[in-house]
């Protein structure tokens, strides 16, 4: 597309309503979602991806189901807006770190897609680990050597895939994550990756342009087969005509996390959300300064406009709504996660019981992969009700160790903002409030994933001309949660969990 058609396009749409189309990739679903301009949700449509387990620790995707679910949703959202005319622009918000390997000349996938928690290139992150490689790596990428980063699974499907090793020879080779993979498919061949998904790789210096070719010898991936990295706002690409009845500019991309900070309107430096879902993900706006962690955390890009980058620092809990469900699967003491609020009113504290979380290792910042769950301080007196309460109090706990680490980063929080399925619990948001002895604010509207898509996508099609006039526009109300807990308690509840910790 050149900058006189896009120029076109946007006049075109001028006159029409401008609505918003999202395309929110998630990892167990792909929605579509209808957006107007002030951010209200016209509309959404929803459909589950397969889930394909090969083998202990692999996680697979077929990357043709991804583009024709997305392509089946996005369709009826167009239709609900009454044709591809009504809608300004298009975002795409993503499950990060997937890798999609694809033949560039046939537009067809080679193999399946590497999900983001297989964890079949550990012993590779191992060796180049005793190699002594890790300190560089984080340096210039804001990453550490794991398996869940796209680099070194990119190198497995060309080491252990014919089909993708004779792509690579053959000089046909696409590797790219998932947005790289939809702008693929939508446009009809152009090879993008936007710097936010980007920055997940291992091959981009938070620094440099493009993918480093001194990074894809390191990690073993051909560099030739990799995408032009671009901005995260901007003419990005045209749908084909033929799929929508008329193209439609697609104009905002980010990985998930990075766009959820944006939808919580984290726009200035220090401004720190939290998602609780299956897992937690804490990510506070560095701004222009590359983030350098001497606690295990991540450096990351946020966003690029204008090839400027914003960046921003990254803790990972990797456990968080799941334990709920261990709660209530696994052991049968809930009905309903929803319950868990509840049975912890019920009762005037936990009894003394504590639960570390570790049930698959513990993340940022420990990073201790080999460490397991731990309930502690039981008694005679422990019920349901204590082991509930304290499943949400570890979700406080474990977000103050991380302000702890991002406090010795440099990254003070003055407030938090937390969303994701979790964070309905009213109790469990005070309880983070009180724990962390600061404010902490939910938005009424929770998709706040692809918020951030729908307002990076409305600056990229000129409706707002900076995310922060976006962000005043499209945002709506919050709920708000005051600490209120005395210092003693504060104490003592930290205190327990420290001791609690030892044992995981
Ligand atoms: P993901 O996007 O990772 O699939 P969601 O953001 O949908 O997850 O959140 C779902 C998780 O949150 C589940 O693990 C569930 O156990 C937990 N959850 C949902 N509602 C509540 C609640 N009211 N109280 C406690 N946990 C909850």
């Amino acid at each position: 597309m050149t900058p006189l058609d896009f120029a076109a396009r946007q006049r075109h749409s001028g006159n029409m309503e401008q609505k918003i189309l999202v395309l929110d990739e998630g990892t167990t679903s792909t929605r579509a979602m209808l957006f107007a301009a002030d951010g209200t949700m016209l509309g959404s449509a929803q459909q589950e991806l397969t889930q394909h387990y090969p083998a202990p620790g692999r996680v697979e995707h077929d990357a043709r189901e991804i583009w024709h679910r997305t392509l089946a949703g996005a369709r009826e959202m167009v239709e609900k807006a009454g044709g591809a005319e009504h809608i300004a622009a298009i975002g795409i918000t993503n499950q990060r770190e997937t890798v999609v390997a694809w033949d560039k000349s046939t537009g067809e996938p080679l193999a399946n897609a590497l999900v983001w928690q297989d964890r079949r290139t550990a012993d590779f992150c191992t060796d180049l680990r005793a190699a002594g490689h890790e300190a560089e790596v984080q340096r210039r990428t804001g990453l550490l050597l794991d398996p869940y980063f796209s680099g070194t699974k990119m190198r497995w499907l060309v080491e252990n895939e014919p089909a993708v090793a004779a792509a690579a020879k053959a000089g046909t080779l696409a590797l790219g994550t998932i947005e790289s993979w939809l702008v693929f498919k939508l446009t009809g061949g152009a090879f993008i990756s936007d710097a936010s998904n980007a920055s997940r790789t291992l091959l981009l210096p938070l620094d440099g342009a493009g993918f480093d070719p001194a990074l894809c010898d390191l990690f073993g991936v051909p560099h030739g087969a990799l995408a032009e990295v671009t901005d995260n706002i901007g003419e990005l690409g045209m749908t084909l005509p033929e799929l929508f009845g008329a193209p439609i500019p697609i104009t905002g991309l980010a990985g998930d996390q990075q766009s959820a900070t944006i939808g919580q309107g984290c726009l200035s430096p220090g401004e720190t959300k939290a998602t609780y879902g299956t897992g937690a993900f804490i990510l506070a706006n560095n701004g222009q300064d590359i983030p350098v962690s001497a606690n295990r955390l991540l450096g990351t890009v946020l966003y690029q406009f204008d090839g400027q980058r914003t960046y921003a620092l990254e803790g990972s809990v990797f456990v968080a709504g799941s334990l709920v469900q261990w709660l209530r699967d696994k052991l049968g003491l809930l009905g309903t996660a929803s319950e868990t609020e509840t049975l912890a009113r019920s009762i005037p504290d936990s009894g003394g019981v504590v639960i570390i979380p570790a049930l698959s290792g513990l993340g940022a910042p420990h990073w201790q992969p080999e460490a397991r769950g731990v309930i502690a301080g039981l008694s005679f007196s422990t019920g349901r009700a204590q082991i509930a309460r304290a499943a949400l109090e570890a979700m406080a706990h474990q977000t103050d160790d991380l302000a702890r680490a991002f406090a010795a980063d440099g990254a003070v929080w003055t407030s938090l903002k937390i969303d994701g399925g979790m964070s309905a619990n009213d109790w469990m948001a005070q309880d983070i409030a009180n724990i962390l002895d600061l404010p902490v604010e939910r938005p009424v509207f929770v998709e706040t994933t692809a918020l951030g898509a729908a307002m990076l996508a409305g600056v990229g099609a000129g409706l707002y001309s900076s995310l922060k006039e976006a962000s005043a526009a499209m945002r709506g109300g919050l709920d708000r949660f005051a600490p209120d807990m005395s210092p003693e308690e504060r104490s003592s509840r930290s205190a327990r969990w420290q001791k609690a910790l030892l044992a995981a």
